[in-house]
């Protein structure tokens, strides 16, 4: 990467007040990009832009981009492209998940959470990679999960599982094509992180999760960003195909 410019960037999924696109796209305004937040709900994410633009002082966008459209991400990432230069980074964190048993995943509920993640990846990366090929460069992080690893369990069901082990594939091979052009493609695997998106919980179900948690808590939004941001910075351009485990030693045990 070129360290005298520091690149725009895009953030899928930073629409939620307490999610961790949000938090990323702050951590990555912080280090001086250029950042446009993505979602289905773009006066949330034009809020969180203006808000961002206003304390770090750089260009931010809130944009509508539904990942599984391929039209919607096809305007959404021309419209970074125009108004805040050649897309460099991309972090696709757009996801979404399910409690249901098995036996229970029909066809649509299979379709809504794998799509987001696996189809809204792949459209993601298709539709941006020509930008940082022209430059050479370029970082893409892809938010996976534990449940990749573990099989997901009560907050997650097989189909996230499925979504989120297909992500960490997609990872690799897209790694090994584009390392020669200088784009890493790399994965970080959250474990149990508090944010809003597994719903009304019951806190005794959190407490009893967090209790198999070695380092005894949830983890926060703010630390996977801040491995996201390294991942994206000018110092990880030796790490690619990897993935950044931030689950408080979730899998130790
Ligand atoms: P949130 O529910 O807070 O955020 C999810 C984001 O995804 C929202 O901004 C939502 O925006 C967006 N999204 C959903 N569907 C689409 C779509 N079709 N197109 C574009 N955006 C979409 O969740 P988190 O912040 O917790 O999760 C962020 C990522 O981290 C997800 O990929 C999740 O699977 C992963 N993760 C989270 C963990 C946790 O414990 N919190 C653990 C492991 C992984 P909108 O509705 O506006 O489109």
């Amino acid at each position: 990467m070129d360290v005298t410019e520091i690149p725009t960037a895009i953030v899928t999924g930073a629409t939620t007040a307490r999610g961790i696109g949000r938090a990323i796209a702050v951590r990555l305004a912080e280090n001086g990009h250029p950042v446009a937040l993505l979602g289905r709900n773009p006066a949330a994410a034009h809020d969180y832009a203006t808000k961002i633009a206003d304390k770090y002082g750089v260009p931010a966008l809130g944009l509508h981009c539904d990942v599984t459209d391929p039209a919607s991400v096809d305007e959404a990432v021309r419209e970074t492209s125009a108004r805040l230069g050649p897309i460099g980074v991309l972090v696709n964190n757009a996801g979404t998940t399910d409690p249901s048993r098995f036996l229970d995943i029909g066809g649509a509920t299979w379709g809504s959470v794998v799509d987001v993640s696996v189809v809204g990846t792949f459209n993601m990366m298709r539709r941006a990679l020509p930008d940082m090929l022209s430059r050479n460069s370029g970082r893409i992080v892809n938010i996976t999960s534990v449940s990749a690893q573990n099989g997901g369990g009560v907050f997650g069901g097989a189909h996230y599982a499925a979504a989120k082990s297909s992500v960490a594939g997609l990872t690799r091979a897209v790694s090994r094509e584009f390392a020669h052009a200088g784009v890493t493609v790399n994965a970080v695997a959250p474990g149990l992180i508090d944010t809003d998106i597994r719903g009304e919980v019951d806190p005794a179900l959190i407490a009893e999760v967090v209790s198999g948690i070695p380092v005894g808590r949830m983890g926060t939004a703010e630390e996977v960003a801040a491995a996201v941001a390294f991942l994206c910075g000018s110092e990880a351009g030796y790490i690619t195909g990897a993935t950044i485990d931030i689950n408080g030693g979730l899998y130790l045990r």
